[in-house]
């Protein structure tokens, strides 16, 4: 027998239909990327966001077509995601910091057939689109007065394409599983992979991350999703806050230490996210400046391991919660929050701190579970640590076009390629990538572990554990660093620090210290390119 309740089918534009109506005149506030601070509502974005679907619609785009934005977390942009999204198109989201090859590659593989770019954007898309022969529109997100000189065929300004409608627009309504987003992974390895989002995950996922042992969102918030909206969704920040009604405030494309300051000040932000590197340039400016942080509440902190000292200052010198994330492109990306359980919520200074460096626990939509190689699964003692397999809701179950297909089994397990251990209160520590793991003489080392000792250090500013080849153990660590500026510290001030912090075994061969340590296109550091560079690098201790 079937329950006797509604078909509501879960779609996107009901996300903004319901911030129009009941949070209309909520603010979002953007730094335009033309430069001066502009203001819009709920209720506007959603007239605007009707008139881009009216008008991809007039030309010709339409359902299951992907449509391309290359462009920073402004208003417009959540219009045109909107719009986009509200004709059954698919909004594209392609990361600039990608090299040009890339951008091609994904863009040929995704045959987008139009794309929204900002103005920062239009000397990169003149040098990649004659390679991309699927594009037949160009939206440049400005009005004709910012317009800039281009060869380019089919460019039109936004604002001016914007006017050229009747505003009788009504949303196309399909079924919930129509695509509704794309973003492709950030690919340190092989080709980049097409993670394919539906209207009902999108929503889903908005549910999941706003809840209070997740995000904790309120319509009481004001957020800065720092965390731009072509790094996995903005963390779905584009869908919760629309969702329950939040005030955004988009930081356009200015994300140094003072800029950070200046929107988190002067729009009195509660709440906002980004990868470490953000905050530690904010942690930075603040120390410089002695300037405080009275409005900010708490920041969730992921995309890589949030070291230890970053939560210590944000919650010993600012009195901001930081709330340490796991996620990925392919679930969302929430996956787990660090945010505290009954029997964790007493816990202060050291302990909390302790607690507060793993990566945290699923809210409801998330299952996870860790195994060995041979798929057994492995026991939530805080120490064993293995594979990291996931599933719910909001987790892709293939990618676009079917590559890749040996990360998901048939029950539906998705292998995210880190490895991780759970502790019996269910919060989960990432140790490494499965990828980067260090294996000496058959046991594993973190290199995560390492590292985060390693920035513990008052002079290292990074750093980061690789394996170099050695003939008795297979595989030693060597610690790479980079040092703070005007600071010396040696081989020998590092391992002393360490000493005594984890297992002997564990302990660096060598340090190398090093200018700069490459970082992938969302701010990971990028491990293959380090032991490319490293490769014939000999340790003192073969
Ligand atoms: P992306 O899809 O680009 O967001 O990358 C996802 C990957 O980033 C994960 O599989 C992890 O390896 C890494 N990652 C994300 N958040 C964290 C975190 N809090 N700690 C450690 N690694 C993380």
């Amino acid at each position: 027998m079937l329950g006797l309740m509604q078909e509501w089918p879960l779609l996107c534009h009901k996300l903004i239909d319901h911030a129009a109506r009941q949070h209309g005149e909520r603010e979002i506030v953007s730094r335009s990327i033309e430069g001066p601070i502009v203001r819009t509502t709920y209720a506007e974005i959603h007239r605007r966001a009707l008139r881009v679907a009216e008008r991809l619609d007039r030309d010709g785009f339409g359902l299951g077509d992907r449509i391309a934005t290359l462009a920073w977390n402004t208003a417009r942009h959540i219009e045109a995601w909107y719009g986009i999204m509200g004709v059954g198109a698919i909004y594209h989201t392609l990361n600039p910091r990608l090299f040009p090859e890339q951008i091609v590659w994904i863009m040929n593989n995704a045959e987008d057939k139009a794309i929204f770019v900002d103005l920062t954007f239009m000397p990169l898309l003149e040098k990649i689109a004659g390679a991309v022969k699927s594009v037949r529109k160009v939206i440049v997100l400005t009005d004709e007065a910012h317009m800039p000189q281009t060869a380019l065929p089919n460019v039109v300004a936004y604002e001016e394409w914007l006017d050229e409608v009747d505003c009788a627009f009504t949303w196309k309504t399909f079924d919930e599983n129509t695509a509704a987003g794309m973003c492709y992974t950030s690919g340190t390895t092989g080709d980049p992979k097409g993670v394919l989002y539906s209207h009902r995950s999108n929503v889903l996922h908005a549910m999941i991350a706003a809840m209070p042992d997740a995000m904790g969102l309120s319509s009481r918030d004001t957020i800065l999703p720092v965390v731009p909206m072509f790094h996995a969704n903005a963390w779905g920040l584009g869908q919760s806050g629309p969702m329950i009604g939040a005030r955004l405030v988009m930081p356009g494309c200015k994300m140094d230490g003072a800029s950070i300051y200046e929107l988190l000040d002067t729009e009195k932000v509660t709440f906002s996210a980004a990868v470490p590197t953000v905050w530690l340039m904010l942690l930075q400016y603040l120390e410089e400046t002695g300037k405080k942080l009275p409005y900010l509440n708490r920041v969730v902190i992921g995309g890589s391991s949030c070291p230890r000292a970053i939560t210590a200052k944000f919650q010993g010198n600012y009195d901001v919660e930081v709330i340490h994330a796991w996620g990925m492109t392919e679930m969302s990306p929430l996956g787990t929050l660090c945010t505290m359980k009954p029997g964790y919520a007493g816990l202060e200074g050291d302990a909390r701190l302790d607690v507060q460096g793993k990566q945290g626990f699923p809210p409801f939509g998330v299952e996870m579970k860790v195994t060995d190689d041979d798929d057994k699964e492995l026991p939530w003692d805080g120490k064993t640590f293995g594979r990291l397999k996931v599933r719910g809701p909001a987790v892709a179950r293939a990618y676009y076009g079917g590559i890749g297909s040996e990360q998901f089994d048939e029950e539906g397990w998705f292998d995210t390629g880190d490895v991780a251990h759970i502790d019996p209160s269910g919060y989960m520590q990432i140790t490494d990538r499965a990828k980067d793991v260090i294996k000496s003489g058959g046991e594993w080392i973190s290199t995560i572990e390492l590292e985060n000792l390693a920035v513990a250090h008052p002079d290292v500013a990074e750093a980061a554990a690789i394996g170099i080849r050695h003939s008795k153990w297979g595989e030693r660590p060597l610690l790479v660093v980079v040092r703070k500026p005007g600071r010396e510290p040696t081989r020998a001030d590092i391992l002393t620090f360490m000493d005594g912090k984890v297992a002997k075994w564990w302990m660096p061969d060598d340090v190398a210290f090093v200018g700069e340590i490459p970082h992938t296109a969302t701010g990971k550091i990028q491990k293959t390119l380090l032991r490319r560079q490293f490769s014939d690098y000999r340790l003192p201790t073969d």
